[in-house]
Protein backbone atom coordinates (compact mmCIF):
# COMPACT_ATOMS: atom_id res chain seq x y z
CA UNK A 1 0.00 0.00 0.00
CA UNK A 2 1.08 3.35 -1.24
CA UNK A 3 1.01 6.10 1.25
CA UNK A 4 -1.13 8.81 0.92
CA UNK A 5 0.35 12.53 0.66
CA UNK A 6 -1.84 15.56 1.48
CA UNK A 7 -0.45 18.35 1.40
CA UNK A 8 -2.48 20.80 3.09
CA UNK A 9 -1.29 24.20 1.63
CA UNK A 10 -1.89 23.40 -1.89
CA UNK A 11 -5.58 21.98 -0.94
CA UNK A 12 -6.30 24.93 0.77
CA UNK A 13 -5.16 27.20 -2.60
CA UNK A 14 -7.50 25.00 -4.38
CA UNK A 15 -10.65 25.60 -2.61
CA UNK A 16 -9.72 28.85 -2.65
CA UNK A 17 -9.64 29.51 -6.07
CA UNK A 18 -12.74 28.20 -6.52
CA UNK A 19 -14.28 30.71 -4.06
CA UNK A 20 -12.62 33.14 -6.04
CA UNK A 21 -13.87 31.89 -9.28
CA UNK A 22 -17.62 32.05 -7.88
CA UNK A 23 -16.57 35.74 -6.22
CA UNK A 24 -15.53 36.90 -9.67
CA UNK A 25 -18.74 35.14 -11.45
CA UNK A 26 -20.43 37.02 -9.38
CA UNK A 27 -19.09 40.64 -10.00
CA UNK A 28 -18.87 39.83 -13.70
CA UNK A 29 -22.78 39.36 -13.31
CA UNK A 30 -22.53 43.58 -12.24
CA UNK A 31 -20.10 44.49 -14.85
CA UNK A 32 -17.96 45.63 -11.65
CA UNK A 33 -13.78 45.95 -12.50
CA UNK A 34 -12.53 44.60 -9.09
CA UNK A 35 -8.73 45.42 -8.10
CA UNK A 36 -6.58 43.88 -5.40
CA UNK A 37 -4.28 46.19 -4.10
CA UNK A 38 -1.28 44.88 -2.00
CA UNK A 39 1.60 46.33 -0.41
CA UNK A 40 3.84 45.96 2.76
CA UNK A 41 2.07 47.87 6.16
CA UNK A 42 2.68 51.48 4.86
CA UNK A 43 3.53 51.91 1.63
CA UNK A 44 0.12 54.08 0.36
CA UNK A 45 -2.59 51.51 -0.09
CA UNK A 46 -4.95 53.82 1.81
CA UNK A 47 -3.46 57.00 0.61
CA UNK A 48 -3.91 55.78 -2.79
CA UNK A 49 -7.20 55.18 -2.16
CA UNK A 50 -8.27 58.19 -1.13
CA UNK A 51 -6.18 60.27 -3.87
CA UNK A 52 -8.31 57.75 -6.12
CA UNK A 53 -11.74 58.10 -4.49
CA UNK A 54 -11.40 62.08 -4.57
CA UNK A 55 -10.65 61.84 -8.39
CA UNK A 56 -13.00 59.35 -9.54
CA UNK A 57 -16.00 59.40 -7.19
CA UNK A 58 -17.65 61.56 -9.90
CA UNK A 59 -16.99 59.31 -12.90
CA UNK A 60 -18.21 56.04 -11.38
CA UNK A 61 -19.17 54.51 -8.23
CA UNK A 62 -16.73 53.11 -5.84
CA UNK A 63 -16.95 50.93 -3.07
CA UNK A 64 -14.06 49.08 -0.97
CA UNK A 65 -13.25 45.87 1.07
CA UNK A 66 -10.73 47.02 3.61
CA UNK A 67 -8.52 44.18 4.77
CA UNK A 68 -6.46 44.73 8.18
CA UNK A 69 -5.27 42.87 10.98
CA UNK A 70 -7.53 44.69 13.12
CA UNK A 71 -8.80 47.99 13.43
CA UNK A 72 -10.98 50.14 11.54
CA UNK A 73 -9.23 53.12 11.10
CA UNK A 74 -8.54 53.23 6.97
CA UNK A 75 -12.20 51.91 6.70
CA UNK A 76 -13.38 55.48 8.73
CA UNK A 77 -10.85 57.56 6.51
CA UNK A 78 -12.75 55.84 3.36
CA UNK A 79 -16.04 56.18 4.60
CA UNK A 80 -15.14 59.78 5.53
CA UNK A 81 -15.42 60.16 1.20
CA UNK A 82 -18.88 58.98 0.93
CA UNK A 83 -18.11 55.38 -0.84
CA UNK A 84 -19.32 52.35 0.09
CA UNK A 85 -17.01 50.56 2.56
CA UNK A 86 -17.20 46.62 4.15
CA UNK A 87 -14.20 46.08 6.56
CA UNK A 88 -12.63 42.59 6.83
CA UNK A 89 -10.22 41.99 10.59
CA UNK A 90 -8.48 39.45 9.82
CA UNK A 91 -7.80 38.75 13.55
CA UNK A 92 -4.26 38.44 13.00
CA UNK A 93 -4.61 36.70 9.61
CA UNK A 94 -1.97 37.84 7.55
CA UNK A 95 -4.10 38.01 3.93
CA UNK A 96 -7.02 37.70 2.67
CA UNK A 97 -8.75 35.35 1.27
CA UNK A 98 -11.73 34.39 -0.64
CA UNK A 99 -14.05 33.27 1.85
CA UNK A 100 -13.21 36.83 3.29
CA UNK A 101 -14.41 38.36 0.11
CA UNK A 102 -17.54 36.67 -0.22
CA UNK A 103 -18.66 37.77 3.17
CA UNK A 104 -17.75 41.59 2.21
CA UNK A 105 -19.71 41.30 -1.02
CA UNK A 106 -22.87 39.92 0.85
CA UNK A 107 -22.89 43.46 2.65
CA UNK A 108 -22.03 45.46 -0.16
CA UNK A 109 -24.46 46.60 -3.24
CA UNK A 110 -23.09 45.44 -6.17
CA UNK A 111 -26.20 46.32 -8.40
CA UNK A 112 -24.69 50.17 -7.19
CA UNK A 113 -21.40 49.76 -7.92
CA UNK A 114 -18.55 49.94 -11.02
CA UNK A 115 -15.43 49.88 -9.49
CA UNK A 116 -14.04 47.85 -6.57
CA UNK A 117 -11.18 47.80 -4.63
CA UNK A 118 -9.96 45.44 -2.29
CA UNK A 119 -7.39 46.73 -0.18
CA UNK A 120 -5.48 43.63 1.10
CA UNK A 121 -3.21 43.30 4.38
CA UNK A 122 0.05 44.71 4.87
CA UNK A 123 2.07 41.93 4.00
CA UNK A 124 4.99 41.31 0.94
CA UNK A 125 4.75 37.13 1.88
CA UNK A 126 2.16 35.51 1.33
CA UNK A 127 -1.32 37.92 0.02
CA UNK A 128 -0.10 36.91 -3.60
CA UNK A 129 -0.79 33.14 -3.27
CA UNK A 130 -4.83 34.46 -2.36
CA UNK A 131 -6.83 34.61 -5.41
CA UNK A 132 -9.77 36.77 -4.32
CA UNK A 133 -11.98 37.15 -7.46
CA UNK A 134 -9.89 40.49 -8.84
CA UNK A 135 -9.44 41.21 -12.38
CA UNK A 136 -6.54 42.97 -11.95
CA UNK A 137 -3.85 43.04 -9.07
CA UNK A 138 -1.96 46.13 -8.16
CA UNK A 139 1.24 46.38 -6.24
CA UNK A 140 2.54 49.49 -4.30
CA UNK A 141 6.14 50.15 -3.72
CA UNK A 142 7.14 53.02 -1.69
CA UNK A 143 10.34 54.54 -2.06
CA UNK A 144 11.79 54.16 1.73
CA UNK A 145 11.44 50.43 1.49
CA UNK A 146 14.13 50.31 -0.88
CA UNK A 147 14.97 49.42 -4.11
CA UNK A 148 15.94 45.77 -3.15
CA UNK A 149 12.31 44.96 -2.46
CA UNK A 150 11.58 43.03 -6.00
CA UNK A 151 14.82 40.87 -5.02
CA UNK A 152 13.67 40.09 -1.77
CA UNK A 153 10.11 39.36 -2.79
CA UNK A 154 10.12 38.49 -6.34
CA UNK A 155 6.53 36.60 -5.83
CA UNK A 156 4.81 39.29 -5.01
CA UNK A 157 6.32 41.58 -7.70
CA UNK A 158 6.08 38.50 -10.60
CA UNK A 159 1.86 38.34 -9.89
CA UNK A 160 0.87 41.86 -10.63
CA UNK A 161 -0.51 43.53 -13.19
CA UNK A 162 0.49 47.10 -12.24
CA UNK A 163 3.17 48.19 -9.76
CA UNK A 164 3.08 51.92 -8.54
CA UNK A 165 6.49 53.00 -7.22
CA UNK A 166 5.13 55.43 -4.31
CA UNK A 167 6.27 58.32 -2.33
CA UNK A 168 8.58 59.36 -5.11
CA UNK A 169 8.21 63.35 -3.42
CA UNK A 170 11.14 61.32 -1.00
CA UNK A 171 13.82 60.69 -3.74
CA UNK A 172 15.95 63.99 -2.69
CA UNK A 173 16.35 61.53 0.69
CA UNK A 174 16.95 58.70 -0.66
CA UNK A 175 19.38 56.33 -2.15
CA UNK A 176 17.09 54.90 -4.82
CA UNK A 177 18.32 53.53 -8.03
CA UNK A 178 14.81 53.73 -10.17
CA UNK A 179 16.03 52.08 -13.09
CA UNK A 180 18.00 49.38 -10.95
CA UNK A 181 14.47 48.74 -9.45
CA UNK A 182 12.35 48.87 -12.70
CA UNK A 183 14.65 46.20 -14.55
CA UNK A 184 14.32 43.55 -11.36
CA UNK A 185 10.53 44.20 -11.70
CA UNK A 186 10.47 43.60 -15.62
CA UNK A 187 13.05 40.50 -15.04
CA UNK A 188 10.52 39.02 -13.08
CA UNK A 189 7.45 40.28 -14.76
CA UNK A 190 7.78 41.08 -18.48
CA UNK A 191 4.20 42.78 -18.86
CA UNK A 192 4.15 44.72 -15.39
CA UNK A 193 3.30 48.26 -16.07
CA UNK A 194 5.05 50.63 -13.57
CA UNK A 195 4.41 54.28 -12.80
CA UNK A 196 6.14 56.68 -10.62
CA UNK A 197 4.03 58.42 -8.14
CA UNK A 198 3.35 60.73 -5.07
CA UNK A 199 -0.10 60.27 -3.21
CA UNK A 200 1.04 62.98 -1.02
CA UNK A 201 1.92 65.69 -3.95
CA UNK A 202 -0.33 64.31 -6.47
CA UNK A 203 2.31 63.73 -9.08
CA UNK A 204 2.35 60.64 -11.31
CA UNK A 205 -1.68 60.34 -10.75
CA UNK A 206 -2.93 61.10 -13.74
CA UNK A 207 -1.22 58.46 -15.32
CA UNK A 208 -2.55 56.00 -13.07
CA UNK A 209 -5.95 56.87 -12.64
CA UNK A 210 -5.82 57.02 -16.90
CA UNK A 211 -4.77 53.24 -16.74
CA UNK A 212 -7.82 52.82 -14.42
CA UNK A 213 -10.27 54.68 -16.81
CA UNK A 214 -9.67 52.55 -19.34
CA UNK A 215 -9.57 49.08 -17.49
CA UNK A 216 -13.04 50.14 -16.46
CA UNK A 217 -13.71 50.98 -20.37
CA UNK A 218 -12.67 47.58 -20.58
CA UNK A 219 -15.02 45.79 -18.66
CA UNK A 220 -17.95 47.50 -20.34
CA UNK A 221 -16.91 46.95 -23.45
CA UNK A 222 -17.04 43.42 -22.78
MG1 LIG B 1 -4.22 50.90 4.80
ZN1 LIG C 1 -0.80 35.12 4.75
Amino acid sequence: MSVKIITVGEDILTANEEKARANQNRLDKHGILTINIMSSPGAGKTSLLLGTISRMKDKCRIAVIEGDVASSVDAEKINEQGVAVVQINTAGGCHLDANMVESALNNLSLENTDLLFIENVGNLICPNAFLLGEHKRVMISSMPEGDDKPLKYPAMFADTDVVLLNKIDLKPHLDFNVDGFKKSVIGLNPDVIIFSISCKTGEGLEAWLSWLESAIKDRKDR
